[in-house]
């Protein structure tokens, strides 16, 4: 195999090793068919095999129940910002968002365009650091929905258990969707860009129930409104097809792993050693994320000072060691840590850090 970096990239990140080699293998020649994925027709017997494959992995990895869809969207997280208003915010309804971080806000400012919303609660005054927890959700019994983000990309924050919602529950998991086994149950929506845990970018999947899905507006334009993906097994027009073939494969890598489970185990090892190199340096590394909020997919990290900050990237950089800097935003440090990051890189990146510190 080729030298791999080790990549914390926060989306496009990385992919499986041997998910790549087997793409690499199938490239030119998919099955016998003379042509590769990105070849065949998204109608022919060959991809629809693929397709179909993707959605029954899903839904036997998250144990997704027959009440709900699995839908293949394009446009990325931020479409969802739009047509999760666009297809739910009904006339007279208040939609309530909690604001963990800069992409529920952007989730939350799409929604104004189409009715009324509400912040139910906020973390923004505290820098986002933490997920909030000072709301009530007695108040909210005829919302239209309450929209969260489980995981905040950008800060470096995770919610631990999710709200038990007396009207639909909608989730952005873009940066953290099967990172653990969950309770879809608690959904009436999940969505997430697949660019992060599920594979290259290009393809939303959508997991949705169905009782919810009756209760959208109809007058939506045909491929905002996920009734049309619904109905035809997301093949209403031509799908990503060979990002399809790509999510396929993670999932069958993650199947290979020993399932969810196991992902989450290795997800918990991989985050510790980087939250221990940064706990055990007396200061140096100081998390950004209060400790009750950790997120396990997104490290987020300051130095001492600017020029430190620099130093270390550089010389990470010079390790092979990829996509550490912070998000433009806020700066600092951050170490992404998705499913396919390998064990070792994150060892290998807190030997890095308690070596750097020791250094300077
Ligand atoms: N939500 C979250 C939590 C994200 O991290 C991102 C992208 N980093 C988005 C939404 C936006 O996704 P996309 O770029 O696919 O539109």
């Amino acid at each position: 195999t080729t030298l791999r970096a080790y990549n914390f990239n926060a989306g496009p990140a990385a992919v499986p090793l041997p998910v790549l080699e087997q793409a690499q293998k199938e490239l030119v020649n998919f099955k016998n068919t003379g042509m590769s994925v990105m070849e065949l027709s998204h109608r022919s017997k060959e991809y629809e095999e693929v397709h179909n494959r993707a959605i029954t992995l899903l839904r036997e990895l998250m144990n997704i129940p027959d009440t709900y869809e699995v839908l293949f969207l394009q446009g990325g997280g931020s479409l969802q910002f739009s047509m999760i208003p666009m297809n739910f915010l009904q006339e007279g309804k208040t939609a309530h968002y909690i604001l963990s971080g800069a992409w529920s806000e952007k989730a939350l400012k799409e929604a104004k365009d189409f009715g009324e919303t509400r912040v139910l609660a906020s973390s923004k005054d505290a820098n986002y650091t933490h997920i909030p927890t000072d709301y009530s959700l007695e108040d909210i019994k005829d919302g239209a929905y309450l929209h969260i983000t489980t995981n905040n990309t950008i800060y470096g924050t995770q919610w631990n258990e999710y709200p038990t919602s007396p009207i639909p529950l909608i989730a952005d998991m873009s940066s953290d969707i099967l990172f653990k086994e969950i309770d879809v149950e608690k959904f009436s929506l999940i969505y997430a860009g697949a660019q992060k845990n599920l594979g290259p970018s290009g393809v939303t999947v959508v997991i949705i129930k169905k009782d919810f899905l009756e209760t959208a507006r109809t007058n939506v334009p045909t491929m905002l409104s996920y009734s049309t993906y619904a109905e035809n097994n997301s093949l209403y027009n031509t799908p990503p097809t060979f990002a399809i073939y790509m999510l396929s494969l993670v999932l069958e890598w993650v199947k290979e792993q020993g399932g969810v489970k196991s992902i989450q185990k290795n997800n918990e090892e991989k985050a510790k050693y980087i939250y221990d190199a940064i706990d055990n340096s007396e200061g140096f590394y100081k998390a950004h994320a209060t400790e009750d909020s950790r997120s396990l997919m997104n490290i987020t990290f300051t130095l001492p000072n600017e020029e430190l900050t620099k130093k270390f990237l550089q010389e990470a950089k010079e390790r092979q060691f990829i996509g550490l800097a912070g998000h433009r935003s806020v700066g600092g440090c951050r170490a992404s840590t998705y499913n396919a990051v390998p064990k070792e890189a994150c060892e290998a990146l807190a030997n890095f850090m308690t070596e750097f510190k020791n250094q300077n």
